[in-house]
Parts: C-alpha cells; sequence; structure tokens
C-alpha cells in the first residue's frame, strides 16, 4: 500500500504535479484544518504570480435579463418563482453599458442571465457585433446557459470571445438533487466540450457548499476541472434564496471556498479565477481574502442601477457601493491596499497568448 500523506504533503505534490487522485482530494478536503493557511495561500499567490505577476482583471458583468426557462432549486430567478420581477435590457441599454464601462476602463463586458429564448440566436448575435464594432479592443464573454452548437457556433462567429457555464457539480447524484428532472449533467458538460471545440475560452465551476453537497462530490469537481482544463473557473459560496426550495438552506463557508479557491491556483497556475460576488456577499472582506488565496479576476456590476434588484440569484447579492463598477477607483484602492493593482487589458488566458492555435480569431 502506497504511503499516507500528510495533508501538508498532498498541496505538495499537487504544486509538484499539478494533479491528485480523487482519494487524494478526498483525503486533503477532510483534513484540511491540519494545513497551515497561511502557508497554502502563500503558496497559491506564488502559482498566481508566475503567470499575472500582481495583476487583477477586471470584466463589467451585465444581467442582460432574468427570465429563465429552468427551474434550478438554489436558484432565485428559477423559472417557478412567481415573485421574482422580471426584466429584460434591450440591445440599447445593453450598449450604454457598454459604453459606459468603456469609460472607465473595462475591456470585457461579461453579457450573463437566465435562459431566455426571447433572445433568440440571430438576436444575441446581433447584440455581440454592435459591441465588438463599437469596442474592438474588448473581449465579449456570454453566460446565458445550455443552448444548441449552432447558437454557439453563431455567437462565437459573431465575435464572442468567451463563455461561462459553470457544471455546478460533478456528481451525478448531486446534479439530480439541485436541478430539476429535464436537465442533466451530462449535457451541461457536453455543451462545455462543445463550447471549447468552437474556439472559446471556457469557464466552469460550482458552488461551495450546495446542498446535499459532500467531500467526495469536491473531490470530483477538482478531478473534473483538472481534465476540462477551463480558460476560467467561477466558484463561490452557496447562498440561500429566500422564495427557492433551499431557503432555510446554510450557506457555503468562507473557509471552504478559500481553501478552494488556493488548491485551485495551485492546480491550474494559469487559470483566470475570480473572487465572486457571492464572496464578496458572505464576508465584507471576501473578495480581497479571494485574492490574497490566489483569485485574480473581479467582476463588478455594469447593469442598468435599476435593474440590480431583480437579478437576485441569491439573498442579500451585493448591489451598491464597492460591487458597482462605476465606483471603479474605490475598487482600484481596495485592491491596492492588498498589494495587487487592476489593468484595463481583456485579460485573455494566457494559453490563447501563448498559443494562436488555441484561439485563432480572437487575438
Ligand atoms: N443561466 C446561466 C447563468 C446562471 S447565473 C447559466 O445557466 O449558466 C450564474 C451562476 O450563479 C450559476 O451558474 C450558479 O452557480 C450561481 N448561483 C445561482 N444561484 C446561486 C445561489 N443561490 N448561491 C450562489 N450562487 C448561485
Amino acid at each position: 500500500m502506497a504511503d499516507i500523506l500528510t495533508a501538508w504533503e498532498l498541496i505538495e505534490k499537487l504544486n509538484e504535479e499539478k494533479r491528485l487522485s480523487l482519494n487524494e482530494f478526498t483525503c486533503l478536503l477532510e483534513n484540511r484544518n491540519s494545513v497551515d493557511r497561511e502557508k497554502l495561500f502563500a503558496k497559491a499567490r506564488e502559482n498566481a504570480k508566475a503567470y499575472f505577476g500582481n495583476t487583477i482583471y477586471l470584466r463589467g458583468l451585465i444581467e442582460i435579463g432574468n427570465y429563465c426557462r429552468n427551474d434550478c432549486l438554489y436558484c432565485g430567478i428559477r423559472r417557478s418563482n412567481c415573485k421574482a420581477e422580471r426584466y429584460r435590457l434591450t440591445e440599447k441599454q445593453i450598449m450604454n453599458a457598454c459604453v459606459n464601462g468603456h469609460r472607465l476602463g473595462y475591456r470585457t463586458f461579461v453579457l450573463q442571465g437566465g435562459e431566455d429564448l426571447y433572445f433568440t440566436a440571430g438576436k444575441l448575435a446581433d447584440i455581440i457585433k454592435s459591441i465588438k464594432e463599437a469596442f474592438p479592443d474588448s473581449a465579449v464573454t456570454l453566460s446565458v446557459g445550455e443552448r444548441s452548437t449552432e447558437d454557439y457556433q453563431m455567437w462565437y462567429d459573431a465575435g464572442a470571445d468567451r463563455y461561462l457555464l459553470r457544471h455546478e457539480t460533478a456528481d451525478e447524484e448531486h446534479y439530480g438533487k439541485l436541478h430539476p428532472p429535464e436537465l442533466s449533467l451530462k449535457h451541461r458538460i457536453e455543451c462545455l466540450y462543445t463550447l471549447k471545440k468552437i474556439g472559446y475560452q471556457v469557464g466552469a465551476g460550482f458552488m461551495v457548499g450546495s446542498p446535499y453537497q459532500t467531500t467526495e462530490n469536491i473531490a470530483k469537481d477538482l478531478v473534473f476541472l483538472r481534465e476540462l482544463e477551463p480558460h476560467m473557473i467561477g466558484i463561490g459560496p452557496f447562498i440561500p434564496h429566500k422564495d427557492t426550495p433551499f431557503a432555510k438552506e446554510t450557506a457555503g463557508s468562507l473557509e471552504l471556498t478559500l481553501f478552494l479557491l488556493a488548491v485551485i491556483r495551485i492546480m491550474l497556475p494559469d487559470v483566470l479565477l475570480p473572487a465572486t460576488t457571492a464572496l464578496g456577499t458572505i464576508a465584507p472582506d471576501g473578495r480581497e481574502k479571494g485574492i490574497l488565496a490566489g483569485a485574480n479576476v473581479i467582476m463588478p456590476n455594469l447593469s442598468p442601477k435599476d435593474v440590480r434588484k431583480k437579478y437576485m440569484l441569491y439573498d442579500n447579492k451585493l448591489c451598491t457601493d464597492d460591487e458597482a463598477a462605476e465606483q471603479k477607483a474605490k475598487l482600484d484602492k481596495r485592491v491596492e491596499s492588498i498589494g495587487y493593482r487592476t489593468v484595463t487589458d481583456r485579460g485573455d488566458s494566457p494559453k490563447c497568448k501563448a498559443s494562436t492555435l488555441v484561439c485563432p480569431k480572437r487575438l
């Protein structure tokens, strides 16, 4: 039998070999309390520094609508939440948000929304083209859920650069407990591979502490991410929403989220890793802590002010003040106070910069 490694030895092994087995990840997670966090976070920062120096990339998040055909049990904009006040942004509103964002220095626009077929492939393609025409120096990221290969292709051809589609959990059974029966992990993963094949820079990820999540589930998420090797990974704590079936569940913890950010950074040193809004929601300095645990992206809100409260995925979502894109000066200061600096740069994945074969049309 192989030697049983201590949790710190597992971290060192991960740092050297950039992978661990499912059992090793499980063991690491179970014994994580024995890991010196200062040492762990320092190692994560060292990994980030090798690729990104002390740079923090900003992405302007535009919440294009909260109509959704899906009924994910955790999500505040699920279709059966009849209390959600629904909205859709017009092309003009989206363009205005980009104009504001560009003026402030944002060079990535993330269009996120519920799964809403009102945004037909053609309609969204037109919006993407308008943004790329007006701001050829900027990247467009989409995050509008599971669509057909043809739709994804059309948006890519229109100029979209990146796509965020969290896998949510890599365990089939757990997936079934978070989603209605018509949704499947298999299809979600197929979408991720399709997006990658088309040429998008792809983002996956999961919620930390979602209901029924076990340590093995998280270990599976880590193995899955290692295998998919996405350009971006979004993880943040689950936070209950009062009008969902998970209203009474407990939120994911800051401690585990930071631990996982560090582990992911050590495993995939060149990945783009946001300190998410959810992390900033469960702790006032959550995002700074996230950066100090290895994160290197922040996604402030660029949506028109009147819709921010309507895009409520979970309770108490940050939507004013330092979270807002227009408060960039404040945000810059916060980032500088911990020894980092924000940049006005598209911030493509280093994988794309290194090889024009990976993202031929997007440089
Ligand atoms: N419709 C798109 C965008 C979903 S919202 C899609 O399907 O990809 C973006 C992310 O917010 C989701 O992928 C989910 O991981 C996260 N999210 C949703 N509800 C949440 C909650 N209650 N707590 C924390 N994160 C949540």
